[in-house]
């Protein structure tokens, strides 16, 4: 590994990949985004996804979560088509055509919520996110792990990236076996800390310097996921889309903290300021 395989996202880097919004588009051209995530006790991670992925410029928002968030999710994110997945747990995962899928947030670790998402990765060859609970379902075997689709972005936290890869001693030797296994695996690899890595199954590095200890709360990470699976349905490549996507998260939180502090910033106030970062980018 040569130093030139190191990048810090800067602001001339994100100006290179951030594509504005074409004047004569519709909202086919924006891509699909499903969000799969919620059981019962933890639909506001569905629900922080959703309005993440909403908030981003996908196209059409669909959220499948099981039935007891249906009037939730309804109300607070009208402008998502929710699709009922099971009671209280998600039981199946419907395949969409032409849809991005970003698994995980709140989605539980029951029995059925975990055969549901095996099947659908062993049908489904297209990229898709993979957060929180997908990844902690697919660390119980780790034969799973080759049913993730190539060029997937996962977006392990380090507890999530430990039960996935095993224990390391150090942030270096962390980030050495994350490089390790995305060529191995052939997915990118967004490796959430203070300094978020995004690593490329090619070996690369990007370190994101935007965010601030303000994200230290749940619900951070749920809205990484919506921003980085709207990404993607607006084609963005699965490189970019995470690259950008830690970018804006995190200067997002950035904003959301001169607003409100550190201490008392919510997720919710991440939300709100991905639009002003896009005043920015404009
Ligand atoms: P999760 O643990 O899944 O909720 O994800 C937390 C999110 O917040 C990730 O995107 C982290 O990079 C970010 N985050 C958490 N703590 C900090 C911190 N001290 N400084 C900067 N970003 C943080
Ligand atoms: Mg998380």
């Amino acid at each position: 590994q040569t130093e030139t395989d190191k990048y810090v996202i800067d602001d001339d880097l994100i100006l290179k990949i951030f594509q504005p919004r074409q004047e004569f588009a519709h909202k086919g051209t924006f891509g699909k985004s499903i969000i799969v995530g919620g059981s019962y006790g933890k639909i506001g991670a569905a629900v922080l996804a959703t309005k993440s992925a909403l908030k981003t410029g996908s196209g059409l928002t669909f959220v499948l979560a099981p039935g007891c968030g249906y009037e939730v999710l309804q109300t607070i994110c009208p402008e998502a088509m929710f699709i009922n997945g099971g009671e209280k747990y998600i039981g199946k995962i419907e395949e969409q055509e032409k849809a991005i899928y970003g698994i995980g947030p709140g989605l539980g670790t029951e029995k059925e919520t975990e055969d549901a998402l095996l099947e659908f990765l062993q049908n489904h060859h297209d990229p898709v996110i993979l957060d929180a609970d997908a990844l902690n379902i697919i660390s119980k075997d780790k034969n799973r792990l080759k049913l993730i689709p190539k060029k997937s972005i996962i977006t392990p936290h380090p507890k999530e990236f430990e039960r996935l890869f095993g224990k390391t001693d150090s942030s270096f030797e962390r980030s050495e076996l994350a490089k390790t296994k995305a060529k191995e695996l052939d997915v990118f690899i967004v490796l959430k800390d203070h300094y978020t890595q995004v690593i490329s199954p090619g070996g690369k590095v990007f370190y994101n310097v935007t965010g601030n200890s303000g994200l230290a709360k749940g619900g951070s990470g749920d809205i990484l996921t919506g921003i980085i699976t709207s990404l993607l349905a607006q084609r963005y490549s699965p490189l970019n889309a995470a690259v950008l996507g830690v970018w804006l998260h995190g200067r997002a939180a950035d904003f959301a903290a001169e607003k409100y502090s550190k201490e008392s910033m919510q997720p919710t106030d991440v939300i709100t300021e991905i639009g002003n970062v896009f005043f920015d980018l404009n």
